[in-house]
């Protein structure tokens, strides 16, 4: 199968040093294996998108060299998508429809005993799950995927190496949309992935305890699994991941090539001096021979 990858920002702001670091290791990672790159605007959240922050990304990547191989998509235009595969995973019984608010399971963790401290890490405490009794007659607010009990997934990550989480522990039933009707990126994600034929995943170690969930999600909807690759976060002075919320600065779009080597050198790849298609040529060859022949065991 042909190679395809895509970097996938939220337009919640301007590219940042971080976000520059996954951009330019799904890049490399596709020209290493001569795939194809795609870009993907993750506009799920409409609330928390920043007006215009989609256009301002697709330029700062343009300046840096990255070029989408294939027409850019938006998530906002594919909610038909989603919705039938919300539909899918209810007629299945993998999904089923949530009435609590945030007070109904305060209270369902209470009585189970949960320590108040853990309420906001634990589980969903499974109250709307058909076998309790559904809805009974209190109105939908959220729709959950119904993670089987004995959820350990397995997944190799090409950079982490063998990692484990127990689904159901962890996170419970997750959301996949929304009580204000939004899609969860959970389930965006994974529609949006197949749909496009991504066989590579490779984006932000923050992202890494979520591959779980949509590995879970990609089996109920008999989709395939792509490979992943989660790459080191940059972490600013206060030695917190950089991100939007804690302050980081834009990309400078007058120095691509500073900021194309300080994520390279995140990702442990040597300086490259100008012009720019140069030094994205010597940073490919660098990456082939450090990841493109690791595959995941
Ligand atoms: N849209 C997500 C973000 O910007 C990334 C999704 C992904 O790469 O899977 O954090």
């Amino acid at each position: 199968m042909s190679y395809r990858g895509r970097f996938a920002p939220s337009p919640t702001g301007a590219l940042h040093a971080g976000s520059l670091v996954a951009a330019l290791a799904s890049w490399l990672d596709a020209r290493a294996h001569r795939g194809a790159w795609l870009v993907r605007i993750e506009d799920v959240d409409g609330p928390r998108c920043v007006p215009g922050a989609d256009t301002l990304i697709l330029e700062q990547l343009a300046a840096c060299g990255l070029l989408s191989d294939e027409p850019v998509r938006w998530q906002s235009a594919r909610g038909a998508a989603y919705q039938a595969a919300l539909d899918r995973l209810l007629a299945q019984g993998d999904a089923f429809a949530c009435a609590c608010t945030r007070q109904d399971i305060e209270r369902a963790l209470q009585a189970a005993g949960t320590p108040r401290e853990r309420h906001a890490a634990a589980p969903y405490p499974g109250t709307c799950r058909p076998e309790r009794g559904g809805l009974a007659g209190r109105p939908a607010r959220a729709w959950r995927f119904r993670v089987p009990a004995q959820a350990e997934v397995a997944w190799t990550d090409r950079r982490l190496g063998p990692q484990t989480q127990d689904v159901a522990r962890a996170v419970g039933d997750f959301i996949v949309r929304r009580a204000d009707g939004l899609w969860a990126y959970q389930l965006a994600v994974v529609v949006d992935d197949a749909d496009q034929g991504i066989t590579h995943v490779v984006r932000g170690e923050d992202l890494a305890d979520n591959t779980p969930r949509q590995i879970l999600l990609q089996r109920a909807l008999g989709l395939p699994t792509p490979a992943y690759l989660h790459t080191p976060l940059v972490l600013g002075d206060n030695g917190e991941k950089l991100s939007k919320q804690n302050g980081a600065q834009p990309l400078d779009l007058r120095e691509p090539l500073a900021a194309l080597n300080a994520a390279a050198q995140a990702l442990g790849l040597p300086a490259a001096s100008g012009p720019l298609p140069d030094a994205l040529a010597s940073w490919t060859a660098a990456w082939t021979a450090a990841w493109a022949q690791r595959r995941p065991a």
